[in-house]
This record gives C-alpha cells, structure tokens and sequence, in this order.
C-alpha cells in the first residue's frame, strides 16, 4: 500500500493527483509523530513529505510528474524532483553517463550551470576524438553528445548545485529554488582555468585578458597577442590564435615544453608564433581601456622586458569546480581533485566522480567519455543493490 507519510501541508497538489488518478493511499498525518520523523531522517538527514512506494522506492517531497514517473510509469507535464541519478555538471563525462544510465533505464538529471559540454565547447577543433575523420568543433560535439542523451529519456536542467547533501541513501541537491532527490549523484563538475595572480589579471578581465581562444580569439584580428603557458592547452590555442593574430607570443616559464610533442612541432613550425622561454610574467599592463603589454621577467638574464600586445590568453592549468557547499565530504587530493577508486567511486556511498574533476584523470574528451561509461556502470551496480531503511508501518 502507498503511504503519504505528511509533516506539513505543502504536498496537497500530490495528494489531489493521487485522489484525482483514483491511486489508492494511506495518508499519515505526522506532525509530532517521532517514528516517522526518523524514518524520514534516517532517508535523507531531515523531516519532509514523502511518499513510500515501494521497499526500493520512496519519493521525498514529490510532486505530480514524480508520483506518475514512479507509480503510474508514464510522463506527464510538470516539475519532476525525484531521480535515480542526479549529475552535477553536464560536460562529456556527465553526458556520456547520461547516455548510459537513461538507456539502462535509470531517471536521469543533468544539472548545468553554465554552456553545456564543459571546457570542450572552448575548443575550436577537437581532432583526437575517435570516430570524427576530420576535426569537429567542441560545442557540436556537446551539442550531439547532449541529443543522443536526451533521445534515451535524460533530462536536463539549467542551474548549476548551490549546496548538496550526500551521506544519507537519498540525496539532496540544491539548486536555486528547486530541489533533487536521487539515490545517487555524479560530480561531472570539471575545471577552471588557473589564475597567474598578478597585477591586471583581474582589472583587464574580458579587456586584453582572455581563458578562452575560442570565445575571444577572432577579437584580434592582425594584433599582437601573447600566450601564457607550456601545457596542450596553451601550445593548441595558441596554433589557433596564429590564425588570427599578426604574431602570437608563447610565454612561458621553462625552457621546454609539457604539451605533447605533435603541438610543439607545429607551434615551431608556424611563421607567427613566437617564443619567451624561461620568463615568468609580473604584470599586465593596461592603459585604462585594455591591455597594452606584458612584463616579464626573463629568469636567464634576471632582467625585467616589456612585451608589447593587445591580448594575453592564459592557459596554465585547471582547477576543480568543488566550491559547493556539501563538497566537503568528499575526499580529494592535495589539489582538490576528488579521489576514487578505479569505478569511479568516492569514499561516499552512492557518490561518484567522473572526468577532469576527478583525480589522476588524464585530462582529455575521451578519458572523460570513458569514465562516464564507468559511472554509469557503477551507479546502476550501487542502486540495484541499494537496501533503503525498512518502512516503519
Ligand atoms: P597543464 O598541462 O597543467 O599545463 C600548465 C602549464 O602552465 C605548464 O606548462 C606549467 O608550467 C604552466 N604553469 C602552471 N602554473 C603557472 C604559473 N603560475 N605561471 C606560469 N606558468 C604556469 O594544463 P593545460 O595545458 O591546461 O592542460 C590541462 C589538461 O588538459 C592536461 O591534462 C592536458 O593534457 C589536457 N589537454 C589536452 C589537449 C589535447 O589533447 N589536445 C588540449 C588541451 C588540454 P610547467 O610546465 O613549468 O609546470
């Protein structure tokens, strides 16, 4: 029997669905009733509206789309809160989960904050993604990896976590107004890009200083422009910036490189790129309007130079997007990298990592793809053999 176990008034839309579909109920009034309150607090770490189900499936606060997603197993229009698996970052290891899960038939949620596709949308030409003979821009990739999601029945919403709740068998996120309830939770939240911390950054953000060749790159057209860092992202960008800029500096703090070997070939190959080894950058200069050059210290001569441009593109590193409260729980690496097992797998139960968020990753689209895979294996493992608190009634 379904049993609506209520503390407060909130849910009647539900209960007038479940009358109105002629489902038949139970319904407990349970404001003082402590059996209840710890049932529900023993779900999900708080006292709220629920529906119980089934022994496998228990709705908290749901509303009309929820009961005939899981009761009656159709779709209707309406705000659904309840899933199998929430994914907190929709990029390629979020949507390839996706992929995986909705056609496995587990219900799906992507939360988005931002563009979906992550870091690759600021990709211009992905080149070494299999299956793609010629090269293929990273937000029509997106684009298509989020169609074929969709196709298998995942949803997905635009707003990123505002806080999260992980350690009960039924989680929370927190998403502006809107709140999600699942078994289980993916962070997919990726990276941002590393600051140099040096005067100007800040001031001249989206006014000469630029994270994204992509989005900015065609703004200097025939300018002088400089690249920050050693790294694939800096050594590709910057083969992307030469397409555009009259020449294209590469500033960078050693004297060899860390992007792979292919993209130091062709970065010396091209007539526009040029090269400040060993200097490491102290200022951004700017004129009040933009940037008019960079100063730098150049390590094997211990002077300070000025290198004159009118964009800096900086491409030394990334960051993990874990600055959301309820986070903590999870244990990472010394750079704030989420640790897992080889299953993807953190040390919560329920909780999985999956893609440049996630420690040790090789940073690339298809290792992203490839523990998305995993994820979803392993989420779909963890629900089936999920046991939730037996139904006090
Ligand atoms: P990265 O590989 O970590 O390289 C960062 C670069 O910035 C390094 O050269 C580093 O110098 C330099 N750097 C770090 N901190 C600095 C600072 N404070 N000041 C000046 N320079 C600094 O980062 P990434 O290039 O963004 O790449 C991130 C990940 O994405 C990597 O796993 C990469 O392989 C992957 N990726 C792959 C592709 C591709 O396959 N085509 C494209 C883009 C990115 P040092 O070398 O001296 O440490």
């Amino acid at each position: 029997m379904l049993t609506f176990l209520r503390f407060n008034k909130k849910d009647d839309e539900s209960i007038a669905y479940l009358r109105e579909e002629q489902i038949e109920f139970d319904l407990k009034e349970c404001d003082g009733d402590e059996r209840a309150a710890q049932y529900s607090k023993s779900l999900c770490g708080e006292t709220r509206n629920l529906l119980y189900v089934s022994e496998n499936r228990v709705l908290l606060s749901p509303t009309p789309a929820d009961i005939a997603k899981f009761v009656l197993q159709k779709d209707i229009e309406g705000e659904r809160a309840n899933y199998d698996l929430l994914i907190v970052g929709a990029g390629p290891a979020g949507m390839t989960t996706a992929i995986y899960a909705a056609r496995g038939n587990l219900t799906v949620l992507m939360l988005e904050q931002m563009v979906i596709g992550g870091l690759m949308t600021k990709t211009d030409e992905i080149e070494n993604y299999p299956g793609f003979e010629e090269p293929i821009g990273g937000y029509e990739l997106a684009i298509r990896m989020k169609n074929q999601a969709e196709r298998f029945g995942a949803q997905l919403f635009s707003g990123g976590a505002d806080s999260v709740s992980l350690t009960h068998p039924i989680k929370i996120v927190q998403s502006g107004k809107r709140e999600f309830f699942a078994y289980s939770v993916l962070v997919s939240v990726g990276t941002e890009p590393r600051k140099i911390g040096v005067p100007g950054e800040d001031e001249y953000y989206s006014r000469g200083v630029s994270y994204c060749a992509t989005c900015d790159g065609p703004l200097y057209r025939d300018r002088n422009i400089a690249v920050v860092g050693g790294g694939d992202s800096a050594l590709q960008e910057a083969l992307f910036l030469a397409k555009f800029g009259k020449t294209v500096t590469i500033i960078h703090r050693r004297n060899e490189f860390r992007g792979e070997k292919l993209l130091q070939e062709r970065v010396l190959a091209k007539s526009n790129i040029r090269f400040e080894l060993n200097c490491t950058v102290e200022e951004l200069i700017g004129n009040g309007d933009g940037i008019v050059a960079v100063k730098l210290h150049d390590k094997t001569t211990g002077k300070s130079k000025k290198l004159d441009c009118l964009g800096v593109f900086i491409f030394i590193g990334l960051l993990p997007k874990t600055a959301i409260k309820g986070f903590e729980v999870l244990k990472t690496d010394e750079q704030g990298f989420i640790l897992t097992d080889t299953h993807t797998c953190t040390n919560v139960p329920g909780v999985f990592a999956a893609g440049d968020v996630r420690s040790g990753n090789f940073r690339q689209v298809a290792t992203a793809v490839g523990d998305g895979a995993i994820a979803s294996h392993a989420a779909e493992a963890y629900i089936s053999s999920l046991v939730l608190p037996a139904f006090p009634y």
